[in-house]
């Protein structure tokens, strides 16, 4: 999945593996967005994790996803 920066505009590439592991952990804290550092400027972006589930299969799907 391509990321795009919102302060230098910088596209990176997520790879499955490290989405698999950004859903499990936005899921347990009950998040929407995944924080990550910009592998570019350093800076800290926000990335969906509705967006990234469609990328990663889910083991089980959670009763309410608009919350
Ligand atoms: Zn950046």
């Amino acid at each position: 999945m391509n990321v795009r920066c919102s302060y230098c505009s910088h596209t990176f590439t997520l790879s499955r593996e490290y989405m698999a592991q950004a859903v499990a952990g936005a899921a347990e804290k009950r998040q929407k967005y995944h924080a990550m550092e910009c592998i570019n400027c350093r800076k800290l972006i926000k990335v969906s994790v509705s967006q990234m589930r469609r990328y990663v299969p889910e083991p089980e799907s959670p009763a309410g996803e608009e919350g």
